[in-house]
């Protein structure tokens, strides 16, 4: 994606209505990994110009009663996903594929339900993840610092981290972005340590 678009895409965002975990979202949008963002919109009577912004785009927004916003370039796969969304569980393995986690994770969420998958996201330390695996640390992900946008099946799963790895390289590629550069360098420094 050229730089020009991150800079438009990203300055084009109303960050006071969307949670800090949009950025990574976005992200991994930007970088052709996701091919959907499925979020929650804080202020709901505020959405419209932001709907607006994303039609402009040339995306696909779709959103519900509840503030949840999903977002893709395809006007189906928005409307999909808001329909698996709100059918009954279990939905983990078709919702997770929408939205482009790796197969093991989105089972591994299905297996241990979506209540479950908090608690678990919420039990992972940033010390848990060794080594190269520490890209895929999710500890920061509420606070908008993250590499991938799921919760990993393991420490040490490897589809988590060959997404994590092609976004890090989308972030050091684009870290002069104007706008996009101070999330950027609050994520390269989370990580480099
Ligand atoms: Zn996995």
């Amino acid at each position: 994606m050229p730089k020009e678009d991150v800079e438009r895409y990203w300055n084009h965002v109303p960050w006071s209505i969307v949670p800090p975990s949009f950025q990574v979202d976005l992200c991994l949008f930007l970088a052709g990994i996701k091919p959907a963002i499925r979020t929650r919109v804080k202020h709901q009577n505020k959405i419209q110009p932001f709907l607006n912004n994303i039609l402009d785009f040339g995306w696909h927004p779709v959103h519900d009663k509840s503030g949840f916003l999903v977002i893709s370039k395809d006007k189906d796969l928005s409307q999909t996903i808001i329909q698996v969304d709100q059918s009954p569980p279990p939905h983990a393995i078709q919702l997770g594929c929408l939205l482009g986690y790796p197969e093991c994770c989105s089972k591994f969420i299905e297996h241990i339900g979506e209540d479950g998958i908090d608690k678990v996201a919420e039990g992972y330390k940033r010390t848990d993840f060794k080594g190269l695996f520490s890209f895929i640390d999710i500890s920061s992900y509420l606070e908008g610092i993250a590499l991938i946008s799921h919760v990993p099946c393991s420490t040490e799963c490897q589809p988590s981290l060959n997404i994590a790895l092609s976004v890090y390289s989308f972030v050091k590629e684009n870290s002069a972005v104007k706008g996009y550069n101070v999330w950027a360098s609050s994520v390269i420094d989370y990580f480099r340590k």
